[in-house]
């Protein structure tokens, strides 16, 4: 395998876990120099000793606060002179129906999920742009843009959102040589995915997906990648679909 993202510096936020940590293994093998920002840090440095990484490569961030993503693209340019490649991962998926709901909760996931998007992006972008060069890419969902869900109605405004938000970031930010693109998962299995959800409903998950499996970290983190190489030059404004064929409109398990 080819490593295209060698030379490369990427700040990688939620990837302590689930998605994100499967993300960080294939930025690694693509050759780039990684930074991890999570708010769990026992999972982030943990992180660390299982990819054989510094410590110092690790901060505790909040994606929604301006001065943890600022921090961390920082440290990306102490440690290895710059940055060019953004990775926000972060993300929420509370389950709550709206007659339920609080004001808080809706609060709590627009800021992780769309504030996260504003901040991390305000924080890295202006590094990008010194070096000509520079790739944003967002997890977005098929969860908002494409299919909708009981209880999940903060979470699908925000993924809707982060996918606008990529558009206006990508034209921009295309004079500037930076694209910004997304990856829209469907049902990957996870910590996340799987906590408070039963056995029989993650087996009635995978019988509406055509290729009759769950998704894994490492689906997702082959598209994270190619968009983030010189392979998706071309590309900016944009989402990817991974979701094993979910949410074709000839899915009648869906
Ligand atoms: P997860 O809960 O397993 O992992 C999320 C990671 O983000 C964790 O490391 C967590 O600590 C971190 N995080 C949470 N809040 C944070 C904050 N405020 N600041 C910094 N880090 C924070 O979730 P996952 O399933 O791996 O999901 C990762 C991303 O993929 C999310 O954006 C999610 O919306 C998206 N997604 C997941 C699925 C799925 O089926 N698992 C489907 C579609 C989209």
């Amino acid at each position: 395998m080819t490593a295209r993202l060698s030379g490369r510096t990427a700040v990688l936020i939620g990837g302590a876990v689930g998605i994100g940590r499967g993300i960080a293994q294939r930025l690694l093998e693509e050759g780039a120099q990684l930074i991890v920002g999570d708010v769990n840090d026992t999972a982030g440095f943990d992180l660390m000793r299982s990819l054989g990484l510094d410590q110092g490569q690790f901060l505790k961030v909040d994606v929604s606060s301006a001065a943890d993503c600022k921090a961390l693209a920082d440290l990306a340019v102490s440690r290895f002179g710059k940055l060019d490649i953004l990775v926000q991962n972060a993300g929420i998926y509370p389950v709550a129906l709206i007659d339920e709901a609080t004001v808080e909760h809706w609060d709590h996931v627009m800021a992780v999920n769309l504030r996260g998007a504003f901040v991390s992006t305000k924080a890295c972008v202006p590094l990008m742009r010194a070096n000509g060069w520079g790739r944003v890419v967002f997890t977005s969902s098929i969860t908002g843009p494409r299919v909708v869900s009981h209880g999940l109605a903060a979470y699908a405004a925000t993924k809707a959102g982060i996918n606008g938000f990529i558009k206006v970031a990508a034209l921009e930010l295309a004079t500037a040589g930076i694209t910004v693109n997304g990856v829209e998962p469907g049902n990957i299995l996870t910590e996340g995915l799987q906590s408070g959800r039963s056995t029989q409903f993650i087996q009635s998950m995978e019988r509406s997906i055509p290729m009759g499996r769950l998704g894994t970290p490492r689906d997702i983190a082959n598209a994270v990648c190619f968009l983030a190489s010189d392979d998706a030059a071309y590309i900016t404004g944009t989402t990817i679909v991974v979701d094993g064929g979910q949410t074709l409109p000839e899915n009648k398990d869906f």
